[in-house]
């Protein structure tokens, strides 16, 4: 994988709902009226004026993405999207692999730069996570070649074992 593309993708471990970045990702539900998870921190984070924006989408399709702003938060914008309850059927893949695109699609549109992503679906939702980070660092790896303007992607992991999980992926990318 090119380097120029690698260099712009982090791995971190902590919460997301404290990076300064232009946007962050939220691991939302079809409502977007809130949840538990990092869905739950976000909009403590952000505060109310958060889940009163949310009100106002009609809630989102699993797969898609909606963008608000961000509040009593660091970022600027939150991009809510709605992973897929894990299965064990194909179209898991196609329905994560979405999610992550059409968020990325939602950022350069609105002239960010620098968006965090959570491990979408890998929660209460069940996606393992060596299958879930693979989607991730490839679908990011793919956009960021193709979109030169975007300077940083962060994937930011709540638990040390999921960060592993990504730096060995992204090595086993790297050595592509
Ligand atoms: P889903 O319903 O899509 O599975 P969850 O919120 O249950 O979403 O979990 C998604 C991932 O986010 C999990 O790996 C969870 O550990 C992680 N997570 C929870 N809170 C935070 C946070 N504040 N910052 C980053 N990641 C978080």
């Amino acid at each position: 994988m090119d380097p120029s593309v690698l260099d712009r993708i982090d791995i971190r471990q902590g919460d997301i709902t404290r990076l300064q970045v232009d946007a962050i990702v939220n691991a939302a539900n079809t409502s977007l009226l809130g949840g538990g998870g990092v869905d739950g921190a976000i909009h403590r984070a952000a505060g109310p004026q958060l889940l009163a924006e949310c009100r106002t989408l009609g809630g989102c399709p699993t797969g898609e993405a909606r963008i608000t702003g961000g509040y009593n938060l660091p970022a600027k914008y939150v991009i809510h999207t709605v992973g897929p309850v894990y299965s064990g059927k194909p179209k898991d893949a196609h329905l994560l692999q979405a999610c992550y695109q059409n968020s990325l699609a939602l950022a350069v549109a609105h002239q960010v730069r620098t968006i965090a992503f959570p491990a979408i679906s890998c929660g209460v939702y069940g996606y393992p996570i060596d299958a879930a980070c693979r989607i991730a660092l490839e679908t990011a790896a793919t956009f960021l070649k193709d979109h030169p303007e975007l300077e940083k992607i962060i994937f930011v992991l709540f638990s040390s074992r999921d960060r592993e999980v990504y730096i060995e992926r992204f090595k086993a990318l790297s050595d592509k």
